[in-house]
């Protein structure tokens, strides 16, 4: 941390910062310049960052050093973290592709869609039980149930699961019945909820926020890593922007930021960023020429007649077109699909 005094400040005034950096256990380095003087602290820039600094009389600016996420940087751990889910290995060379359909419906069409999404090459089958809608009278899924029809899913195909949690109190369900827990856009600093799947070791998937930067996104998982849970990957699933010929805008620029700021896996869903089945196939394949880890995709065997993003899944047969074209863009970047 440094801490820059204002050009006229006095003896008086930077000897009370002296002494109020020493009261916090830290040790300043005074550097008198012919304009204006700095002072050094070292040690833990938390215990200033938590402290008014900048309201002292003498205080232009405080200018942390370190990255005010710790757990989730690159700076505290330089190797890329690989979040095991049930044996398939996120993070690593070979991208994880998360697909299935947006909100879990009939068991026999979740089962069909999970078997349909396998054989195209997916690792991870994704659906939504508990549905964050905007419209309190849009499906709200089938909650709880629609987790035993992933769980007949996973039976059926071997496929671990990725859903989307809502209420703390549910976490005992998707403990028992998912392999990864979602945390969706609309609750990205939901920090009660970040501290409860933080509590355990089930990996997540923390979605970004609807308008979140990249700094608010890393500071929600810093909330999951520091309650212990480390298993965390991100989601870039778009922004809003004042764009509104799609739903959102793929923010691709994310990917190499993240992998420069942070060592954890990335994975980008062109699904909900676009809100449009055509524009998905393009995306993905940007996504994974631009680094990302792995992708979330919406999948239906009968878009027209989904409960929930129709407009915006693919069928199998497009899906598994995607899934070919995707293994030559995973090659020419040097990954594996
Ligand atoms: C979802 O993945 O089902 C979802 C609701 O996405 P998001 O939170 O990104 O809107
Ligand atoms: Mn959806």
């Amino acid at each position: 941390m440094i801490i820059v005094l204002k050009p006229g400040a006095t003896e008086k005034e930077i000897d009370h910062v002296m002494d109020r950096i020493k009261e916090l256990g830290l040790t300043p380095h005074l550097s008198k310049g012919q304009e204006r003087s700095i002072i050094g602290v070292i040690g833990d820039d938390r215990l200033i960052a938590n402290q008014p600094f900048r309201a002292i009389p003498g205080v232009e600016d405080v200018v942390p050093i370190l990255a005010p996420w710790k757990l989730a940087g690159r700076e505290f751990k330089k190797a890329d973290t690989i979040v095991d889910v049930s044996g398939v290995k996120v993070g690593g060379k070979k991208l994880a592709i998360m697909a299935g359909p947006c909100a879990v419906e009939k068991k026999e069409l979740t089962v069909g869609i999970a078997q349909e999404v396998k054989a195209a090459g997916a690792s991870i089958l994704r659906g939504g039980a508990y549905k964050p809608r905007t419209s309190p009278y849009a499906f709200q899924g089938l909650g709880n149930e629609g987790l035993d029809f992933l769980a007949e899913a996973k039976k059926a195909t071997g496929l671990p699961v990725v859903s989307e949690i809502l209420d703390p109190r549910d976490i005992e369900f998707f403990l028992a019945k998912t392999d990864i827990i979602q945390i969706g856009a609309r609750n990205m600093q939901n920090f009660e909820l970040l501290k409860e799947v933080g509590a355990y070791d089930k990996p997540v998937l923390l979605k970004r926020g609807l308008s979140a930067t990249i700094k608010e996104w890393l500071m929600a998982a810093e909330y999951i890593m520091s309650r212990g849970n480390k298993n965390v990957m991100l989601c870039e699933r778009g922004i809003r922007t004042f764009e509104s010929q799609y739903r959102n805008t793929l923010d691709l620029s994310a990917v190499p930021a993240l992998k420069e700021l942070s060592h954890l896996p990335v994975i980008v869903d062109p699904s909900h960023a676009t809100g449009k089945w055509a524009m998905v196939a393009p995306l993905a394949k940007a996504a994974v020429a631009a680094g990302a880890d792995g992708l979330l995709i919406e999948v239906h065997s009968n878009p027209e007649c989904a409960l929930c993003d129709g407009e915006e899944s693919l069928k199998p047969a497009k899906f598994k077109e995607l899934m070919k074209d995707l293994k030559k863009i995973a090659e020419a970047v040097g990954r594996e699909l």
